[in-house]
Parts: structure tokens; C-alpha cells; sequence
């Protein structure tokens, strides 16, 4: 199926929560498809790996209005790149790259929007701050100048039963954070791949992540 097909598939199942973002992950993605997609009217993209993103920013750089949502592993080396190229950050999960990112951010029009990726899947493999941890992170995001403390991220057991735990685990995480009262920007709850998003929907999920559906499969391509 064509890229306008999915497309409308993935819009048909989304028009029920009308306020979701639907962010195009792109990785493995040509330029030229993204522009494609961009001409069908996606406006939030999301990629995993600095050098691949900076290659396609650059030959996108026309695109407009366009919104680049950094999703993958922050390696400390690469936080400048991260904080002067994107709008969002969504796997923030440690305080030193919060200060790093904010640090790099300094003198930019607007703030980085920032995301905690939260390890709610019990896999090692896969990034996150513990729940246990994610107060005292949001708090110090909160603090910092440059950063904007937007909401949570995550990406949940593969297995259905306990993904549907960790998307009902994630709604509470989020509710008690905005129930706290000190984080007045917090509207964002990043959750749902294309093997999930309909779950994740049910669970209060503001943003969906999809790459496959949209884009066909990556298999193991690079550019
Ligand atoms: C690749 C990726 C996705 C998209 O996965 P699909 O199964 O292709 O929809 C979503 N979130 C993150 C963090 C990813 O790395």
C-alpha cells in the first residue's frame, strides 16, 4: 500500500481522539519520502539517530511548518546537536542530560520541549528512568530555563497483557504528575507504536509513535 493509503488508515482509527499527534517516526526514512509525507500533511517527525536526522534536516530545510521530535538513546556527546535541532526531546531519563540539553539550548528562540522516558517495560534493553526516579527528574527539568517539561514517554512489553499493564501504569504516572500541580505545561503522553497504538489510545495516550504502519517495514536498510 502507498504511503496516502496508510495514511488514511492510521487517520480513520485516530479521528475518535481528535487531539492526538501522530508522529511520523522517520528513521530509515529518505528524505524524499518524509517530503512526501509532509505534503500529505504529517508535521511531526521522529528520528532515532543524530547524523541520519542532521543529513535529512538539511535537505528538508524548505519544509515548513515542520516539527522534529528526537526519539532515540541520547548519547552524551551528541546532546548539543540534540538541544540545537529538534523541538522536542522525548528520551530524556537521567538529570546530567536535562542540564546538558539545557545547557545547549541556551540562546535559542523558543525552548527544547522535553519528554521522560519512563522504564515501565521491565526490559533492560530499553532506556528509561524507573518510576521510582521520575519525580525528582520532572523536578529538576522543571527548574531548568531552556527546557519546557511536556509529559512522558514510553515503549512497552512487546507481550499484550503486559503492555496493557504498562500503558495503565503510565496513565497513573502521568495523572499523579499533573495532579501535583507543578508542572503547568505538562499535555503530553508519548505511548503506542504501530504493533500498539490502538491500546495505547485507550489508555490515554496524546501522541502516537508510528513508523512501520505508515512507512512499511525498515527491515534493516540503512541510508
Ligand atoms: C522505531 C520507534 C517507533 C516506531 O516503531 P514502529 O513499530 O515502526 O511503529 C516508536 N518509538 C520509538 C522510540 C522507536 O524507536
Amino acid at each position: 500500500m502507498s504511503l496516502a493509503e496508510n495514511l488514511t488508515q492510521v487517520q480513520r482509527t485516530l479521528t475518535a481522539s481528535d487531539r492526538t499527534t501522530l508522529l511520523a517516526v522517520s528513521k530509515r526514512v529518505p528524505a524524499s519520502v518524509l517530503r512526501e509525507a509532509h505534503a500529505l500533511g504529517l508535521r511531526h517527525f521522529g528520528e532515532n539517530y543524530v547524523q541520519e536526522a542532521l543529513e535529512k534536516q538539511a535537505t528538508l530545510q524548505d519544509l515548513q511548518p515542520v516539527c522534529w521530535h528526537f526519539i532515540g538513546r541520547i548519547q552524551r556527546n551528541k546532546t548539543s546537536e540534540i538541544a540545537q535541532h529538534f523541538d522536542w526531546v522525548e528520551s530524556v531519563d537521567r538529570p546530567l542530560l536535562a542540564q546538558r540539553l539545557n545547557a545547549a539550548r541556551q540562546g535559542a528562540a523558543t525552548k527544547l520541549n522535553v519528554l521522560v522516558e519512563v522504564a515501565v517495560s521491565g526490559e533492560d534493553s530499553k532506556g528509561g528512568c524507573l518510576p521510582a526516579a521520575l519525580e525528582a527528574l520532572a523536578n529538576e527539568i522543571e527548574k531548568l530555563p531552556h527546557l519546557r517539561m511536556r509529559g512522558l514517554m514510553a515503549l512497552v512489553h512487546p507481550d499484550p497483557d503486559q503492555a496493557r499493564n504498562n500503558f495503565s501504569q503510565m496513565q497513573a504516572l502521568f495523572h499523579a504528575l499533573q495532579n501535583t500541580g507543578k508542572y503547568p505545561d505538562l499535555d503530553t503522553l508519548s505511548m503506542g507504536t504501530s504493533a500498539d497504538y490502538i491500546q495505547a489510545l485507550a489508555h490515554g495516550a496524546t501522541e502516537v509513535r508510528l513508523g512501520t504502519v505508515l512507512f512499511g517495514s525498515r527491515h534493516q536498510e540503512r541510508l
